[in-house]
């Protein structure tokens, strides 16, 4: 079983409740309000690790449920923050929300972080509430619930070099010499069951990611084999290395399918540069047809896999590619700026049973009361007149005895 998507749930740690309390004095019935506040709760936060190299983990843990904050306490103590949930994932994954199209975040570089889904703020002790009007509030709040969303986690290997082959080219033992991967090697068609990723060293500081993709096979992009999946871990590579059997019946005709499985899968690699390497040098009639081929091809090598001969000479052409085609980027603009886009502090919907009030602020206020406690309910009232909710609600007709939802409130 390929994993390189998976589907999981994640809901940051709720706030902790604020607290209401007051001081213990001598002859003072009621002391000063200290109430302290709820810690905040913890994040969701993925972090790529380069030591791993699938989303299998995520099959089995598919729900996340961050770190509560703790609540709040009397004298004023603060209720601890819920600590950082982290899921390690491999570099090269990319998040999306479950239904989405366009990918929110994603994890390239080892150690990057991508916040999930945020915990929920403490709630307030009652020590902050005091005004000059109500100098011994008798509520808190309550702390926020976290962010909750589900998404859908893909791996898209980062590689800068793909190898495209026919199962049996040899893709995986030119891998296992070009890198200290070691991936599986036998002699029958998808032997490499997720992408192999490895790293070929040149030299102390040149080096080359190389992404082993698994054999795609004719016809794989109507979706009879393996192939068409994996293509789209070699969408971001920069550079293509076809691995030839000169054993095959017809290797120029072998060169086609591949293009045309290429081709077919519908991301254009048309201007990717590439690299043709022509396996099996080792059996002796194979050297022969290399003479022969070599000419049709822009950039053939004759290599053994097997035997580790031609190989270096391959890592320093893609290497010369790769350094052309860095001399060649555009300087790296600013990160694009986030958009933002206004969003209106409250939002009036006229229903039958009277309103609805919308907007984040308020939802959230309205989550973080407690609706048991009166002050509480009349502190959340303040908030909505200060808002200039009440006399909006009034202007649009609003009348005595109607109702007004506030999410589920
Ligand atoms: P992949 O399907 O493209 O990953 O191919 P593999 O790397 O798994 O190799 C398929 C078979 O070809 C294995 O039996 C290898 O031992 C064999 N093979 C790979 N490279 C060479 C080579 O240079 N010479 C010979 N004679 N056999 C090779
Ligand atoms: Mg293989």
């Amino acid at each position: 079983m390929i994993v390189d998507r998976a589907r999981i749930k994640v809901e940051g740690g709720a706030g902790g409740n604020g607290c209401t309390g007051f001081r213990r004095e001598k002859y003072v019935p009621r002391g000063g309000p200290d109430g302290g506040d709820g810690g905040n709760g913890g994040d969701i936060v993925f972090v790529a690790d380069s030591r791993l190299d699938s989303l299998l983990d995520l099959q089995y843990h598919s729900t996340w449920k961050g770190d509560p904050g703790g609540h709040g306490s009397g004298s004023n103590c603060h209720g601890k923050n819920g600590s950082e949930t982290i899921i390690r994932v491999p570099p090269g994954t990319v998040f999306f929300y479950w239904e989405g199209e366009v990918p929110i975040g994603e994890v390239v570089e080892d150690g990057e972080r991508f916040v999930a889904a945020k915990g929920g703020r403490g709630g307030r002790g009652n020590a902050r509430f005091t005004s000059s009007t109500n100098r011994a509030p008798n509520f808190a709040e309550k702390g926020e619930p976290g962010e909750e969303f589900e998404y859908r986690v893909e791996l898209k290997t980062i590689a800068e070099v793909g190898l495209v082959g026919l199962p049996n080219a040899g893709k995986s033992t030119f891998l296992a010499a070009a890198t200290a991967a070691r991936p599986k090697i036998a002699d029958y068609p998808f032997t490499t069951l997720s992408p192999n990723l490895g790293i070929a060293y040149l030299s102390e500081y040149r080096r080359i990611k190389l992404a082993d993709i698994p054999g795609i096979i004719e016809g794989a992009a109507e979706g009879k084999g393996l192939g068409h999946d994996f293509l789209r871990h070699i969408e971001r590579t920069k550079v293509l290395l076809f691995i030839i059997d000169l054993g095959d019946p017809d290797p120029l005709e072998t060169r086609d399918v591949l293009e045309r499985e290429l081709e077919e899968y519908g991301a254009d690699f048309s201007d990717r540069p590439r690299v043709y390497a022509l396996n099996k040098a080792d059996i002796p009639e194979n050297r022969a047809r290399f003479e022969e081929l070599a000419p049709h091809f822009e950039n053939a090598f004759l290599i053994s896999a097997a035997g580790v001969e031609g190989i270096d000479q391959v890592l320093e052409a893609l290497w010369d590619i790769l350094e052309r085609l860095r001399s060649e980027e555009p300087e790296l603009e600013p990160s694009a700026e986030r958009e933002y886009t206004f969003e209106a502090p409250y939002t009036i919907v006229p229903i039958p049973e009277g309103f609805r009030l919308e907007g984040k602020a308020l939802l959230r206020a309205a989550r973080m009361t407690d609706w048991s406690n009166e002050q509480a309910v009349d502190h959340f009232q303040r908030r909505l007149r200060k808002m200039g909710i009440l006399r909006a609600l009034k202007r649009m007709g609003a009348q005595e005895g109607q109702a007004v939802f506030i999410g589920d409130v």
